[in-house]
């Protein structure tokens, strides 16, 4: 009989399977107070959800054990994967849970992989539902060619010389381009970034590591997000894409939010990232809460000042002014300045003329393919 208009959540084992209305998976988990779950990125990675009190350590050696479950302070813990193994879903609770059922149905012996099993199918249930159509549908184009980079142009505002490229990833979805900013908050939200980060560095080492070699004065700039930068593996896999490219670390910078740039836990992530070689950039200087007070704090490299205040030099409004005062707080710093979003001659001969050595903008170049840049002006 066909069913239409009402969500099941479908659990099935060999020839048999399960239909549980949608409302009763709630009810189940509604009423279960000491009832434990999530989910969380493979190989120890972030909760991307959960509810309940759990033990993340024991967790993380249950999969590294590589059994399913086992049975601890009185409490069963299971876990199981994701059919696309990015996932892993939890479920822990009270033995006591599973030994009630069993004295209660004496007849019916319960096995406890049922329970397990149906709970952890709940848990992905709940876990697709909290993936925002955008971000499954992210997740499923990462790996296609729909999901690519493209490249702008960095250049030295003296000589017009190309100094470098900034990386930006681009998602074709049914034939139109989403913006970048949109998606990538979709991500973050849906705990998905550090899958979408690793496949944009992937993609920038692929794209890049020829061009680099054969221009060594050439660097390419890959943006990280809030969350990348509080996250350890950011460091491991920056310093894969140098083992595995070859590339020295100055082929390559790394940009941040000036609000990532404030949150806990990432002054030593940038540490571990300069210390490596690389220059770190604050991205959007100017638009956050980075001050003089965080800057002398947290060291880096470059100041990269925000289009909004670029925009503001023709209608010799106050961003000039804002410009002028970030000059000055670089030069005291000595760090480098790259002004975003440079549109006009008369932006670009105010910069220079002001003491900022580096831009970017479609008066010099639109982002596109890296070979497009072939050689570096
Ligand atoms: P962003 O890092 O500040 O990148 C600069 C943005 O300004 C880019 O937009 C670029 O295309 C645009 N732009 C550059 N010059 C001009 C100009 O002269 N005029 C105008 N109107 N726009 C200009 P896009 O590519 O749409 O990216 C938007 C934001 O999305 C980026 O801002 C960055 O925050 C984020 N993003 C892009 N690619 C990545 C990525 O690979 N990883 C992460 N984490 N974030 C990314
Ligand atoms: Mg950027
Ligand atoms: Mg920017």
């Amino acid at each position: 009989m066909p069913i239409t208009g009402v969500a099941y959540f479908v659990v099935s084992e060999g020839e048999l399977a399960v239909f549980v209305h949608s409302g009763v998976a709630s009810t189940i988990l509604s009423t279960l107070h000491d009832v434990s779950l999530g989910a969380y990125l493979r190989g120890g990675g972030p909760i991307i959800f959960s509810r309940g009190v759990y033990d993340f350590t024991a967790l993380k050696a249950l999969e590294q054990s590589g059994h399913s479950a086992n049975f601890r302070d009185n409490r069963l813990l299971g876990i199981s994967n994701s059919r696309t193994d990015e996932f892993v879903a939890f479920v822990s609770f009270p033995a006591a849970r599973v030994l009630t059922a069993i004295d209660e149905s004496r007849a019916m012996l319960l096995p406890i992989g049922t329970v397990l099993g149906l709970a952890l199918s709940i848990v992905f249930f709940f876990l697709f539902r909290r993936l925002t159509s955008m971000s499954a549908s992210l997740l499923r184009a990462l790996n296609t060619d729909r999901v690519y980079m493209e490249y702008q142009p960095i250049v030295e505002l003296r000589t017009g010389r190309c100094i470098g490229a900034e990386a930006l990833v681009r998602w074709k979805r049914r034939g139109r381009l989403i913006p970048p900013d949109r998606f990538i908050a979709a991500a973050e939200q849906a705990g998905i970034m550090p899958i979408v980060t690793r496949r944009i560095v992937d993609l920038v080492a692929w794209d890049s590591a020829e061009f680099l070699r054969v221009h060594p004065d050439f660097h390419v700039s890959i943006n990280f997000s809030a969350l990348d930068l509080r996250s350890e593996r950011t460091v491991d896999m920056l310093a894969g894409l140098l083992s595995v490219s070859g590339l020295p670390a100055r082929s390559f910078w790394v940009e941040m939010t000036e609000t990532g740039f404030v949150e806990k836990g990432v002054s030593n992530t940038i540490e571990q990232i300069r210390a490596m070689g690389i220059r770190v950039a604050v991205d959007d200087f100017g638009t956050g809460y980075a001050n003089l007070g965080v800057l002398n704090d947290i060291k880096v490299d470059v100041l990269k000042i925000d289009k909004r205040f670029v925009d503001r030099i023709d209608a010799a409004d106050q961003g000039a002014g804002v410009i002028t005062a970030i000059i000055s707080l670089a030069n005291s710093l000595g760090l480098e300045l790259v002004a975003e979003g440079v549109e006009t001659q008369l932006q670009a001969n105010f910069l220079l003329s002001s003491g900022v050595q580096f831009a970017q903008g479609w008066l010099f170049g639109r982002p596109g393919p890296l070979s497009a840049l072939a050689e570096p002006r």
